[in-house]
């Protein structure tokens, strides 16, 4: 028995629940905002346990659950209209489209996840919170959760701040008059009719209730559950096997677990992963830097990189800095097809075998110092041979990220030292090299006795080859760096930037 995740993860979901005929496992998205590639991650990483389950010969469901009934509370800063303040507590199902395109603000964010999650091919099923609760699906479990407050209460109100003890209910109203549902509180309800009485008067970031004072039925949509008990009463009315969920949020599954069983459900098998963290270790979420992250992630790596990031034990928290994505993409596109994990990273199918490798490639891009790709793809097959122009299509899905990069990361940074004659001697000796040995050892070793020969460190003498092959001061193995390129190449790169 092999000892991958997503393979572990499925056998603690048949040892609780033998008797299932189709696992449902569930994963979240918030339609407040626009999708980005970490929500897609996520459900890639769900994706990862369905195929486990699969290989256990069991039919699985994967459910993208989009919490649009839920209030807006604020306006997003990547999204310029002011005029959405006027609806914010309203649920984004009820809130007009920013963009116009879409019957509302939640049906655009919506279509946009889903146009995301169809380009991985990976099967799911969307579920609108709101279309459920206004279908009824939620009824029963309303009434039963007003059949059973105290207890709800009970577990609940410790976990809150004193001061927001005694408003607090587990059902918030839609407000029958302005539609917000942030700003209302309930006064009383009737167990039996399954109704609850309310005022909208409460405030949420500068939107203020109606004032409205009515009394209505919860079921049909009138209604959605809080917060702290959505998530239970989800799980209870879906019938959910298993979820994941970020490491913030392990005190909120806890309580889940028994809002699960009060609504008479049985709690999910359940994980928790760690959080990304940028290069100076804190929690993405909360820096400030427009450095690498899962959500632009892609920009620089081909989805299976991000799929790989995803993959690798989420229990371990991970950094990420510009060298990560490089790393990531090297460890793919070298990863053997006979790799228990590789079926797992290229789902979506696999890829062809050639000798190229993504670090490689930018190595060749900063050397050759242009964007331009019908040029790079001349020196790209002049360099591999000719099945990489027989694969070229699969070879641009690497050089578009490649030279996103190079564009972002590397050029910015370019630049060429002045050389001084001592410089210039040294750089013919090593012309000399390079044109009587083609060995990357040979011109690896070759190198450093040059640098000693003449008195000077060979590391001083290696940045300067970096900085004058690469206008950067470091780079890949010298020796094989030539080989790779071709004593030619390497030679005219020399001379130009002699000139
Ligand atoms: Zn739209
Ligand atoms: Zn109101």
């Amino acid at each position: 028995m092999t000892n991958l995740w997503p393979q572990q993860e499925a056998q603690r979901i048949v040892q609780r629940f033998p008797q299932a005929d189709t696992y449902i496992l569930e994963t979240g998205f918030g339609p407040s905002g626009h999708p980005h590639m970490g929500t897609v991650g996520e459900v890639v990483r769900t994706h990862f346990v369905a195929m486990a389950l699969a290989e256990l010969g069991k039919k699985s469901l994967v459910l993208v659950f989009s919490d649009d009934m839920d209030g807006l509370r604020k306006i997003p800063v990547n999204i310029d209209a002011p005029w959405l303040q006027e609806h914010l507590g309203k649920p984004v199902s009820a809130i007009p489209d920013p963009y116009g395109c879409c019957p509302s603000y939640s049906a655009h964010m919506n279509k946009e996840l889903r146009e995301m999650l169809d380009d991985t091919g990976i099967p799911y099923k969307f579920v609108s919170s709101t279309q459920e609760y206004n279908s009824g699906t939620y009824n029963s479990v309303l009434q039963l959760s007003l059949d059973r407050n105290q207890a709800i209460l009970d577990v609940i109100l410790p976990t809150l701040r004193p001061e927001n003890r005694a408003d607090w209910f587990p059902i918030m109203p839609v407000c029958e008059n302005c539609g917000r549902v942030n700003t209302t509180k309930v006064l009383s309800y009737d167990a039996t009719k399954a109704t609850v009485e309310y005022t909208c008067t409460e405030e949420l970031k500068g939107a203020f209730g109606c004032g409205h004072h009515g009394n209505q039925p919860v079921g049909d949509g009138r209604s959605k559950f809080g917060w702290k008990v959505d998530w239970g009463a989800r799980w209870a009315v879906f019938g959910i096997n298993y979820e994941m969920y970020g490491k913030d949020l392990i005190e909120s599954a806890k309580l889940s677990k028994q809002i699960t069983k009060m609504l008479g459900g049985r709690p999910p098998v359940d994980m928790f992963y760690e959080m990304f963290l940028d290069e100076s270790g804190r929690k993405i979420s909360k820096s400030v830097g427009k450095g690498l992250t899962v959500e632009n992630f892609t920009r620089w790596g081909t989805p299976e990189s991000l799929y790989y990031l995803m993959f690798k034990n989420p229990r371990q928290q991970k950094k990420l800095s510009n060298e990560t994505v490089i790393q990531y993409m090297d460890e793919v596109l070298k990863m053997a097809p006979e790799d228990p994990q590789y079926k797992y990273i290229y789902f979506g199918g696999s890829r062809p075998q050639l000798p190229i490798v993504y670090s490689d490639l930018i190595n060749i891009i900063a050397a050759v110092g242009v964007t331009d790709v019908p040029v790079l793809k001349e020196f790209i097959i002049d360099i591999y041979g000719q099945e990489i122009s027989e694969n070229w299509e699969y070879v641009e899905e690497l050089l578009t990220p490649a030279l996103n990069y190079y564009t972002d990361f590397i050029l910015p940074q370019r630049s060429f030292p002045v050389l001084t004659p001592e410089d210039n001697k040294l750089l013919d000796l090593f012309l000399n090299l390079i044109g009587r040995e083609t060995d990357a050892d040979a011109v690896q070793t070759g190198t450093y006795e040059i640098a000693k020969e003449n008195g000077i460190p060979p590391k001083d003498f290696f940045q300067l080859l970096y900085r004058i092959l690469l206008g950067k001061p470091s780079g890949p193995r010298i020796g094989g760096f030539v080989a790779q390129m071709g004593a030619d190449r390497i030679s005219s790169i020399i001379q130009q930037h002699r000139q």
